[in-house]
This record gives C-alpha cells, structure tokens and sequence, in this order.
C-alpha cells in the first residue's frame, strides 16, 4: 500500500516542529491517528494532500464564519497587498475597523488591535490590573484564553487534551495570583472575593465557553458576575475570541444583554488573518500606552493586509444581519437532527447548542461546567471523530472543543453530515 501524503509528511515534520505542528492539539493526539495536511480549503470543504475533500465543521476553530476562501476576503486581500505589506506607522484602515467594532461591540469604546487572542486577553488582564492597581484575577476551570503564563491554569481544551492542565514553565509566583473557580457557580465567586477582599483586578471568563466543548451560562449567571464586579471594583472581561461577531454581531454580551467592562476579540476579527482586539470602557483603555502608563505594543499590529480581511468580515456582518438568523438556521438544524438520530438509537447523549456553535458530549449527564464535561466517555468520542473523518466530515479533534459551523453549509450538506453522524453511531456502538 502506498504510504499517504499526509503520513509522509508528518514524519517528515517530526524531524523539524515538536511534535510536527505549530499548535498542539492539530496532532489528533485525543483522537488517535495522525494529522491530515491540509493543502487547501473552499466554501465549505477542507482538501487534504492527498486530494480528499472533507465537509468542515472547524471553519479554522471559528474564523471562517462565510466558509473558505470567501471571494470578498481574498479580493480585499489581494488589494491591500498592492499597496505593500506592512509600513509599522498608522493607517486609515486601522481607525475605520476600530470605529466599526466600536459600533458593533458597544461596550468597547476604545480598542487596540494586536496579532492573535493570547496577546488579547495577556493585555487585557495587563491593563485591568494597572487600572485598579490590584494583583489577582478570576478565571474558570477549564475556560481557554491563550496561552500566557497567567492563564495556563485549568485551561480547556488543549491543556486536557495533552493531559497536563498546569504547564511546566509557569512559576508558581505567576499561578498564585490566578483565582479558579468552578463556571456556573456565583457561589463559588462570593467566596473568592470574600476570601481576597479588595484584591481582586478582574474576572476573566468565556461567556460562552467553547473550549471545554460547549456549555451555556445558567440564567442569571453572567447578570450575577456583573453584579459581584461592580460591587467589588473588579474589571469584568469577556472574553469573546470566539463567540464575538458569531453569536450576534455584538457577541454573547449583546445576545445575554449583559455588559462587560472589557472585552476581547480574535478569530472572526481577522477574517482569517492573524488578528486579535481588546478594548472597553473609555477610562480603563485610556490606561493603555501611549494614553496612559500600562506598556503594549506590536510590530505588525494593526497591519494593513490582516486590517483589511478582518474589515471586510466585519462589514459583511454588519451591512448583513440576517447571517445570524441563517447561522442559526443552519446550528438547528445540525444540532436537532444529531440529537433526534441519537434518540432513536436509543442514545442518551447531552448535545449542547447555541446559534452556530454546538457540542455532543458523550455523556448523559447535564454538561454545564468542566465537572460535568470530564464525565464524557473521550476513547468513544476518539472513535467517533475517526468515523466521522472516514465518511468526509471534519470535527475538532478534540471532546473538548465546540464546533463552528458556516454559511457555506447547504441544505444537502447538512443532511450529508447528518447521514454520516448517523452511520457512525451505529459503527461505534455495535
Ligand atoms: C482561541 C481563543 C483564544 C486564543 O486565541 P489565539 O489567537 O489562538 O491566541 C483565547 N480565548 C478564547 C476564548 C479562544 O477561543
């Protein structure tokens, strides 16, 4: 038998990247299996080196929310590179962007971009602390926000994945200043601010979280972390790298009508490109160098090619509300029709869904917190994901990861993806 292009290439990888990719869980270690390389991606079809197509239900963990290689991204990319690639010295296109999210994220008054989701949320948590002068944060178990040092601490999906939640070279006088706390349980927060009175710089959470599969906020939840915030002087920071511009143009804070004091962005903000935000209210971001004293800064920040994909992508959002309600549309009608084929086959299986983000765990129990996610059975998730690959659809190679779908995703499609989840099922349990 003929070796695979993809096999070849990640022993060939082995020799030259740890573990032969630039991002961990890329490596299907969860799954079992080796990674496929992927030489290029169309609407909704990712095509692997060896010519297969596979139907995405990644989209690029989030960013391709009109599917690949949408035209009006690569047409505005394509422009903006005849004008040169990067000049390190402001540009129009910078303050349009920042106005235009300003607009759509109204919490955000002030914005600064920079060059992925970790330098986001590292800054973020920068910035609130030179705001209240306080050293300690808030963060939840199993909720991903980069890797800074600060946030490698019960760290979602990757961090589970390879099975050491708590990083070798992250000091133990860095860890100490990270609060945890259980998602879902206000309880849990009163006690953490009682017991650090005044202490406390910011809380910092996936509103919605993804990177422990999916999971929603209990009613009340984010209003209450608001509150206990605002009570205790504490900067309250969603994090919305990937819920923002995909559950509502304004994110989870506009969908659960709650607001933060600061926010931060990635993925979709990029149209592809590697570009994250983070930005809030006018006082706090006024904090920010050369406004204020709290130092953050970027060689290729803000540059002209990544600002003009990422403001093409938020204008198509803006100009285009109704994306949410087809996105919607399209999240229903996968994530129904998983649970109903599980139904019939008698499997209990939690699916848990909101808007175009949707995770099945394998397990019957309620997932509402990274407690309940670990219950899931992950060597029968490993089998379905082969499944699924095998029939052309691509998953998270992870339990722990929600999925993103696109518009790119038609009616015949969904009902391919469908057939292949039901197939699957019946391969896995017999
Ligand atoms: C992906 C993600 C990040 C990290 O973004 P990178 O661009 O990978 O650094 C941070 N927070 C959340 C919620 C994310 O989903």
């Amino acid at each position: 038998m003929q070796i695979s292009e993809s096999k070849r290439l990640f022993a060939h990888a082995k020799n030259f990247i740890p573990g032969g990719v630039n991002s961990p869980v890329r490596a299907f270690r969860a799954v079992g299996g080796e990674p496929l390389f992927i030489k290029k991606a169309d609407g909704a079809f990712l095509y692997d080196e060896d010519g297969n197509a596979f139907i995405e239900l990644i989209n690029s963990w989030g960013p391709m929310i009109l599917g690949h290689n949408h035209p009006m991204i690569r047409e505005a990319v394509i422009k903006a590179m005849e004008n040169g690639t990067s000049f390190g010295a402001p540009t129009a296109k910078e303050v349009e962007i920042a106005e235009l999210i300003t607009k759509m994220v109204p919490s955000v008054e002030k914005v600064r971009m920079v060059n992925s989701g970790t330098e986001a949320t590292m800054s973020a948590i920068r910035v609130a602390r030179g705001f209240t002068g306080r050293d300690k944060f808030i963060k939840m178990e199993g909720h991903y926000h980069g890797h800074g040092d600060s946030f490698l601490i019960s760290a979602g999906s990757g961090a589970i994945t390879m099975g050491n939640p708590d990083s070798p070279g992250v000091t133990v006088g860095t860890a100490k200043d990270t609060l945890l706390a259980p998602y879902n349980s206000l309880e849990a927060i009163e006690k953490l601010v009682e017991a650090n009175k005044g202490e406390i710089a910011a809380l910092i959470l996936e509103p919605v979280p993804g990177n422990m599969g999916l999971a929603l906020p209990n009613p009340g939840y984010l209003e209450g972390l608001r509150e206990i915030c605002t009570r205790e002087g504490i900067v309250l920071i969603f994090d919305e790298v990937m819920t923002g511009f995909r559950l509502a143009p304004g994110g989870a804070q506009e969908l659960f009508g709650v607001t933060p004091d600061m926010t931060t962005l990635g993925k979709i903000i990029g149209g592809g490109m590697p570009v994250g935000a983070y930005g809030g209210k006018k006082e706090i971001m006024e904090f920010v160098s050369p406004a204020g004293p709290v130092y953050q800064a970027g060689t290729l920040s803000g540059n002209p090619i990544a600002m003009a994909a990422g403001l093409t992508m938020l204008r198509f959002l803006n100009e285009n509300p109704q994306t949410y309600a087809e996105l919607n549309l399209i999240g229903r009608k996968i994530s129904e029709g998983i649970a109903k084929i599980n139904h019939d086959l008698n499997l209990n299986y939690t699916v848990n869904h909101l808007g175009s983000m949707y995770s099945l765990f394998f397990t019957s129990n309620p997932v509402i917190d990274f407690e309940s996610a670990k219950t899931s059975n992950t060597v029968l998730f490993g089998k379905y994901f082969q499944a699924m690959l095998k029939r052309g659809i691509y998953l998270a190679p992870s339990q722990f990861e929600s999925l993103f779908l696109s518009t790119a995703l038609t009616e015949d499609l969904i009902q391919k993806i469908l057939g292949a989840h039901k197939e699957s099922m019946v391969e896995i349990h017999s």
